[in-house]
């Protein structure tokens, strides 16, 4: 029982104690111990009480307690009777951590008080709550205490901690939550802030080696810039907060205070320039600054930028390629004759687009591995080149898109009809029937709109009743031509075109030379 009780102490004041024991036994040396344990207790308040006190820390003040009771027992067993007979009493030396309070002779109520407080913080907060009030026992001969107002003081200066993870931007500490395991969610959060729950899990799951399909992406990495390391810690239960309330913090940034000594020229402009700070601040930070001089101190106030989320995402593209247009020149074909050599056919290419996000925002793209799947044709028309011939062949081709012959040369309606009709084309397209030039193109009383080509071979041919002219007189017109639209105008019954052939002046039967 004496051993289990001694093991809460130093070596020393184990010492210490045995010797007590001994006190009863030798009754002659107790003054003497005494002496000794009083010196010690005043060392002890000199020098760091904590390292070699036999004091109850933390969450120990029960066993503290029974600790004093034991002793209280120790005391009474054994030299109780002649301890009071010489007049001395046990008093309670009060720390609050490291302040002095000052002495107590019943200790009962602060121990009360601080376990209740305990109790009371430990329902709001989730870990053991601790208070930092030690007790120093000491005898004494005929103590004056002022008890009460004692224990008041001491309340006022006790504090209460609970074990705490502490966040960090950099060095500087942002904010408190209650366990490693609200640590490491408030960092979770604080990536959830850039990528959504199904990206994170899919990102720390998935095997990045395996290959993205079209269509897919991924997210490759996630980095957390500008927080520190976490830490345990122990802070009073009312600087808890919740790992979202944490990640506020940490996207938030902070300042922190800093004193400046003021160098040799430097302005108050300098200083606000260096910590990014404005007047305002300065001046209340600084409310008795007077003029500024080499040495002096000036509070200042740093900012500390917030955390950034980086992250690093991946998609496989599959993107269309656009065919080009070419025009390829042929000296086959008849200048203004256009023909499609190739239809032009749309490609397909697949790449890696990787993109960087900052806090959500885009900071670099670029693009790997790209593939074409499929190639882009080209669209090849060819242009003809070759000088329109101005004078006939000799050969007419049929002058409309199909069509039969309504009416032919011969007498009608007591007159004499110098030409052919042609009506019920496929298209209303007129063609010129041999290589010639423009000689007229225009309205003229019956015909309507006429067109007039000289083959310049003797040969003359005549186009009327057209809806639409497309020709210009001098305009060189190639044997296929289109001329124009059939159509009604001049005297005419219904949509045909009369068609007239000359040769030297003199009017022919056009069927005499069309290719019919
Ligand atoms: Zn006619």
């Amino acid at each position: 029982m004496k051993h289990g009780f001694m093991s809460f102490f130093t070596v020393r004041q184990q010492a210490l104690f045995e010797n007590f024991y001994m006190v009863h036994l030798d009754g002659a040396i107790f003054q003497a111990l005494i002496l000794v344990y009083l010196l010690e207790d005043n060392t002890m308040k000199k020098n760091n009480i904590q390292n070699q006190s036999f004091i109850y820390k933390g969450k120990s003040l029960k066993i503290f307690a029974a600790g004093v009771m034991l002793s209280t027992a120790l005391w009474g067993m054994d030299s109780e009777a002649s301890a009071e007979s010489r007049g001395l009493t046990v008093v309670h030396h009060v720390y609050a951590g490291e302040e002095y309070v000052g002495i107590v002779t019943d200790p009962d109520e602060l121990t009360a008080w601080a376990e209740k407080k305990e109790e009371e913080l430990e329902e709001e907060a989730s870990g053991d709550v601790r208070h930092n009030l030690k007790l120093i026992p000491e005898h004494v001969f005929n103590p004056q205490t002022e008890d009460q107002q004692l224990v008041d003081q001491a309340k006022d200066a006790a504090a209460f901690v609970t074990d705490a993870y502490e966040l960090k931007l950099g060095e500087h500490t942002v904010a408190h939550v209650e366990s490693e395991e609200a640590a490491k969610e408030a960092i979770r959060q604080l990536k959830l802030t850039a990528v959504s729950e199904e990206e994170l899990d899919r990102f720390e799951k998935e095997d990045l080696s395996k290959e993205l399909e079209p269509g897919d992406s991924r997210v490759t990495d996630i980095q957390v810039k500008g927080i520190g390391d976490q830490e345990e810690t122990q802070v009073s239960p009312d600087n808890l907060v919740k790992p979202e309330e944490a990640v506020k913090k940490l996207l938030a940034g902070t300042t922190v205070g800093i004193d400046h000594e003021v160098a040799e020229g430097e302005t108050k402009e300098d200083i606000l320039e260096q910590y990014g700070m404005d007047e305002e601040t300065f001046e209340e930070l600084n409310p008795d600054a007077e003029e500024l001089s080499e040495g002096v101190l000036i509070r200042a106030e740093e900012k500390v930028p917030g955390a950034e989320v980086q992250v690093k995402k991946e998609s496989r593209v599959a993107e269309t390629i656009e065919f080009e247009q070419e025009v390829k020149e042929d000296g086959e074909m008849l200048k203004g004759e256009t023909r499609v050599e190739q239809e032009g056919q749309k490609g397909e290419k697949v790449y890696t687009e990787l993109i960087t996000e900052v806090n959500g925002e885009q900071s670099a793209k670029s693009t790997e591995d790209e593939e074409v799947t499929k190639e882009a044709k080209n669209h090849i028309v060819l242009e003809g080149t070759k000088e329109i011939p101005s004078k006939g062949t000799g050969s007419l081709q049929w002058p409309a898109d199909g069509g039969y012959i309504s009416s032919h040369q011969g007498p009608r309606w007591g007159d004499h009809h110098k030409g052919i009709d042609i009506a019920s084309p496929d298209s209303l397209t007129i063609s010129n029937v041999d290589n010639g030039v423009v000689v007229s193109a225009g309205l003229e009383g019956d015909y309507g709109n006429k067109v007039v080509i000289d083959h310049n071979n003797g040969m003359r041919t005549i186009y009327a009743h057209l809806s639409e002219i497309h020709v210009q007189p001098g305009q060189t017109v190639g044997k296929g031509e289109s001329l124009g639209l059939m159509g009604t105008t001049g005297f005419s019954t219904g949509i045909h075109l009369h068609f007239e052939v000359y040769v030297n002046g003199e009017l022919k039967n056009p069927m005499d030379y069309l290719d019919y």
